[in-house]
């Protein structure tokens, strides 16, 4: 099969990598040459740290890359059989990239959307084909993490569903079927959760190495839920509380005044180099 991947980022360059080395000839298509060079890189690390672990031959590394294409137009997804998008969150860019999609593809060419909080309803409703429009949420990072989450929108077809649940297994994964409500099920659950641990900070409850180790060591999670919110960015995390509190109208999405303070601050977790914790 033929896909299309937009955007070269951390996202897409997973998953073009997952779809390349599945035997699919991917076409990764960014705005930036630079994101194109590094995407490119980062696919080429990965699959040398796999092949040095074992779960790949020295032999299968070359062939996996030359199934990576890339380009720099929207409109070069044209002989895609499949697109998926993962470009910059924000609402008007994926709005105007599935117009454009629209216009490229072939009718009954699935258009699927790598968003972590971007309403499928609305991005289906930018197209002619809002059936073909579902949610395909890879985790970070692609290559490693089993979970697919797979977002119905209003009027995606029960055969779109099947094809991309179908599809997802194909690559190894493991897809979950959710309906397309705000932060869909992964970010509902796990955003509430952040926002609660900062405000046990912000209110002197303890202290983050204090929080981080509960739920580590009392719930079993390998990773605390503040070094969790560093490592996806402390920004990420607060424009997520606000399309929940935002998009349900309850106040107990309300973003964490310390979450609001720090982002202010411009202290974002590890790609700032200062968090709830010192990188
Ligand atoms: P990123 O910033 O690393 O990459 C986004 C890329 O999109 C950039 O290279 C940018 O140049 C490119 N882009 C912007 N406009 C474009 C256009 N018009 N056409 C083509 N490319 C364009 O972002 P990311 O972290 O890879 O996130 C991508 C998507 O995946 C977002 O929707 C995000 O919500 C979602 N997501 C991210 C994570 C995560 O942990 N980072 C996890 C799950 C889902």
């Amino acid at each position: 099969m033929n896909v299309a991947v937009i955007g070269a980022g951390t996202m897409g360059n997973g998953i073009a990598q997952v779809f390349a080395m599945h035997q699919h000839a991917v076409t990764m298509i960014d705005i930036s040459a630079e994101a194109l060079r590094r995407g490119r890189e980062a696919i080429g690390a990965s699959l040398a740290r796999l092949a040095k672990k074992g779960s790949l031959t020295a032999a299968q590394v070359d062939p996996i890359l030359a199934r990576v294409a890339v380009a720099t137009l929207v409109s070069d997804a044209a002989g895609a059989d499949l697109v998926v998008e993962a470009a910059t969150e924000r609402a008007e860019l994926k709005f105007k990239i599935f117009a454009e999609l629209d216009a490229a593809c072939r009718p009954g060419v699935i258009l699927a959307s790598n968003t972590s909080s971007i309403s499928i309803t609305e991005i289906g409703a930018r197209t002619r084909r809002p059936e073909l429009v579902i949610g395909m949420h890879f985790m970070n990072p692609v290559p490693v993490m089993q979970l697919v989450e797979v977002i119905r929108g209003q009027a995606t077809s029960d055969a779109t569903t099947r094809t991309v649940m179908e599809l997802a297994t194909a690559l190894g994964k493991t897809p979950v079927e959710v309906n397309d409500y705000p932060g869909f099920v992964a970010n509902r659950v796990l955003m509430p959760m952040i926002n609660e641990a900062i405000y046990c900070v912000m209110e002197g409850v303890a202290t983050p190495e204090a929080v981080d180790t509960v739920m580590k060591l009392g719930m079993a999670h390998p990773m605390g839920p503040l070094m969790l919110a560093d490592l996806i960015g402390l920004d990420t995390c607060l424009a997520i509380m606000e399309v929940l509190h935002r998009g349900l109208g309850d106040d107990k999405y309300r973003p964490c005044p310390l979450l609001r303070r720090m982002v202010a601050a411009g202290e974002l977790g590890r790609k700032t180099g200062k968090g709830f914790y010192p990188y």
